[in-house]
């Protein structure tokens, strides 16, 4: 069985916005919706759990009662945990994914679960198209073919993942470092994750975004 988290707990602050980023509406839909939706498409998905902030759970909660719903935490790690522990009992696989990146697509989905068949945890990545530089007193420019970026989903056996981010103290900026830094020995394949699938952080996102909807239509 495979659950999904949808994680939407954070407050958005680097957008210019009175509600989180991820309830931001566009063509009638909330940001959240897009990832939701495709969730939904996929065969493979059991189960959908939401994780919103504590003081949007009331007014945005009510649309979404066909979800279990939780709310997030001061950390990203305190969201995921939130949500871990409305996943079904049978669940074997958990799918986690950031609300504020819409554009998630069903290969993803599919690559993520496949690959959880042979390892342990899974994430996608994307190459770097800038140069790199470590700001320093002394310039240092990094190769930028061995750096990548990484997305969500970030899939995890869940039994293995439970015991990683359960012990977590500190703050992680995704779940697979969490589990990296408690698990030395766990199973990793990083795999091509899509541009497209960028996060929505700052204005110029949205921007992107609202672009890329109107050039679908
Ligand atoms: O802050 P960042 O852009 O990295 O957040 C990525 C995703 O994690 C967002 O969808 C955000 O709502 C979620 N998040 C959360 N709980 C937090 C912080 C972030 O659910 N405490």
């Amino acid at each position: 069985m495979n659950s999904v988290i949808i994680l939407a707990g954070g407050d958005g602050k680097r957008l210019n916005s009175q509600i989180p980023k991820q309830f931001i509406e566009i063509d009638h839909r909330k940001i959240i919706d897009f990832s939701i939706i495709e969730f939904k498409k996929n065969k493979n998905v059991d189960e959908i759990i939401l994780v919103f902030p504590k003081k949007f759970i009331d007014s945005f909660g009510k649309e979404y009662k066909d979800y279990k719903l939780t709310h997030g935490g001061k950390e990203r790690f305190h969201s995921t945990q939130n949500g871990l522990l409305l996943c079904s009992e049978k669940s074997e696989n958990v799918l986690i994914h950031d609300a504020a990146r819409p554009l998630i697509s069903q290969k993803l989905i599919d690559d993520s679960i496949n690959l959880l068949s042979k390892y342990d945890a899974v994430a996608p990545y994307i190459d770097i198209d800038d140069s790199l530089i470590e700001l320093n007193t002394n310039i240092k420019y990094l190769d930028r073919s061995k750096i990548k970026s990484i997305q969500t989903p970030q899939s995890f056996k869940k039994k293995i993942f439970e015991k990683a981010i359960f012990k977590s103290k500190k703050g992680y900026t995704d779940d697979m470092s969490a589990l990296i830094n408690h698990n030395q020995n766990v199973n990793v394949k990083f795999f091509k994750g899509d541009k497209l699938n960028f996060k929505i952080t700052t204005d110029i996102d949205l921007h992107n975004f609202k672009n890329i909807l109107k050039n679908e239509k």
